[in-house]
């Protein structure tokens, strides 16, 4: 056995929340020879909630789990976390606008970011899952003195998930056999998912699919998955997303198998022409411990302004939270 690892969870009466924290506690996102603290941070409303989900995980009687603690304290929830996962937000409401969804989140990750960096580990790594996260993870990060900012993430493991399978299933391949595909830009409908470098088993994916299904069908669905759920399911995503966050930290911690690549967003040093300081989502490798952006990857006439696209909107998300004085 190793020490015990901590993760700190927001949000974790939410739905994502209660398909996420069983998984981290029978030891599938760190392995099964690594003990866990989980701190579940809640918005006092919700902390009675939180705390039934922790009576629960109790009764799991996991082995690896050596503790859980519930508060709506941000101070007591990232003490020594060696791991935050970002999960709880505010959701856009009705009639609400942009700016108001902005400025109701910056209260939100603010703080967070604040806290963390006064009281979490010193290797303390964030994935922000609750939404607009990417420029959730910007605040974040803008607000964590003296924590390097490539320690903020946001989550397009779920996109990048979505896309293996589409291309899978057109191809009528197994997931296992497809590899190098990228998500770039942001977690929003405007998001690239490109397969311009993917290979089904030892072909080049664009060898075996249609432009048109690449243009029309591949990446508006991908893209637009998480509607597609909410329709056909009358919820939205939960454990598919909660499976992403936990393969996204299983990835960075414990390093990419092989030479395969992933997606994930994380601080640009200006590769691929995305301004530096933007959250932006990459293909990337980790060594376990941190992410490196795939380097050389060459860029066609069309992903390149799709990737445009989708980081003008980046732009326009960090040029609006700044406007609001919440970097
Ligand atoms: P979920 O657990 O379903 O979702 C949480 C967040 O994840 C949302 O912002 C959601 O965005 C986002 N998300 C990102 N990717 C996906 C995806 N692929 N599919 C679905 N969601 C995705 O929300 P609930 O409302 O069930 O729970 C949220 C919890 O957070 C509540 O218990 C609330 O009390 C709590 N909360 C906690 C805070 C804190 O700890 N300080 C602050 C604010 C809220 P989207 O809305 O766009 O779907």
């Amino acid at each position: 056995m190793t020490r015990p690892l901590t993760v700190t969870v927001t949000g974790a009466a939410g739905q994502i929340g209660y398909a996420l924290l069983f998984r981290i506690a029978s030891g599938q996102m760190f392995g099964h020879d690594t003990p866990v603290r989980l701190r579940l941070l809640e918005i006092p409303q919700a902390v009675r909630a939180a705390e039934g989900t922790a009576m629960e995980l109790e009764d799991c009687a996991f082995p690896l789990l050596a503790d859980v603690e519930v508060t709506d304290d941000v101070d007591v929830a990232f003490e020594d976390a060696n791991v935050a996962m970002l999960v709880g937000a505010r959701p856009r409401g009705a009639g609400m606008e942009r700016a108001d969804l902005l400025q109701a989140n910056g209260g939100i990750f603010g703080p967070q970011g604040a806290a963390i960096a006064a009281n979490a580990a010193s290797d303390a790594r964030v994935v922000v899952v609750g939404n607009p996260a990417n420029t959730n993870a910007l605040i974040a990060a803008s607000h964590a003195e003296g924590v390097p900012a490539e320690r903020f993430t946001a989550l397009t493991r779920l996109d990048h998930n979505r896309a293996v399978a589409q291309l899978a299933n057109e191809t009528d391949a197994t997931v296992g056999s497809v590899s190098g595909i990228t998500i770039w830009g942001n977690h929003s409908a405007t998001q690239y998912p490109d397969l311009s470098h993917a290979t089904v088993g030892d072909r080049p994916a664009r060898e075996l699919v249609e432009e048109s299904w690449v243009r029309d069908e591949f990446i508006p669905r991908v893209a637009k998955r998480g509607a597609e759920i909410i329709e056909v399911r009358g919820a939205s995503s939960a454990a598919s997303a909660a499976n992403a966050a936990i393969d996204h930290v299983r990835d960075w911690v414990l390093g990419t198998p092989g030479d395969a690549w992933t997606s994930a967003a994380v601080v640009s040093d200006g590769s691929y022409g995305v301004p530096e300081g933007l959250i932006s989502s990459f293909p990337v490798t980790s060594n376990g411990g941190d992410w490196k952006i795939v380097p050389d990857l060459d860029i066609d006439a069309f992903s390149r302004e799709r990737i445009d696209a989708s980081v003008a909107e980046l732009v326009a998300e960090r040029d609006a939270v700044r406007e609001l004085g919440l970097l």
